[in-house]
């Protein structure tokens, strides 16, 4: 009954469609002479902002070591159950480290969890995009994957410390 009464009200105009129709060619006419927004990736790669969240990684600083004190609150706090750390310890001052510190990509989601809680801005989402496997083990990044030196992580640090105050 509803669609009858909505039928009713249509002008003629609107319902021979023709105008419409003109409408949407032109609003296609006019967006054909833009500059196009799409990217020919692979050749083009996209550059993302430090607010971008690709890949989790873990900071390596510029003495070499990795930030992370072993504290698992990461692990804990992931969803996916992606995250698996093992503590040992150090004689370094933060007294532990992660002996093993392994992400399996295949169950992240990206969520930025991880990050948030760290205590130790160790752990941040990267620029990286691209993940390509062949198979399911090659999905789980130790640290030889995960540490990233600090520099080139500079521009996450700074949105999230902005982002945090
Ligand atoms: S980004 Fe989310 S899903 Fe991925 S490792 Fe961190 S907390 Fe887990
Ligand atoms: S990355 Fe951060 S939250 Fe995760 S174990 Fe290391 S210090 Fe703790």
């Amino acid at each position: 009954m509803t669609e009858k009464k909505r039928i009713k009200n249509l002008s003629l105009m609107e319902r021979i469609y023709i105008p419409e129709i003109a409408k949407g060619m032109w609003l296609t006419l006019k967006t054909m002479f833009k500059p196009s927004v799409t990217l020919q990736y692979p050749e083009v790669k996209f550059e993302p902002t430090g607010s971008y969240r690709g890949r989790p990684v873990l900071v390596k600083d510029q003495n070499e070591v990795e930030r992370c004190v072993a504290c698992g609150l990461c692990a804990r706090v992931c969803p996916a159950l992606a995250i698996e750390v093992q503590a040992s310890e150090t004689e370094l001052e933060k007294e532990r480290y992660p002996q093993k510190f392994e992400i399996n990509m295949l169950r992240c989601i990206f969520c930025g969890l991880c990050e948030e809680v760290c205590p130790e801005e160790a752990i941040v989402m990267s620029k990286d995009y691209e993940l390509v496997f062949s198979n399911r083990d090659d999905a789980i990044f130790g640290k030889d994957k995960l540490l990233v030196p600090v520099e080139n992580l500079k521009e996450r640090l700074d949105f999230l410390r902005k982002f945090k105050g």
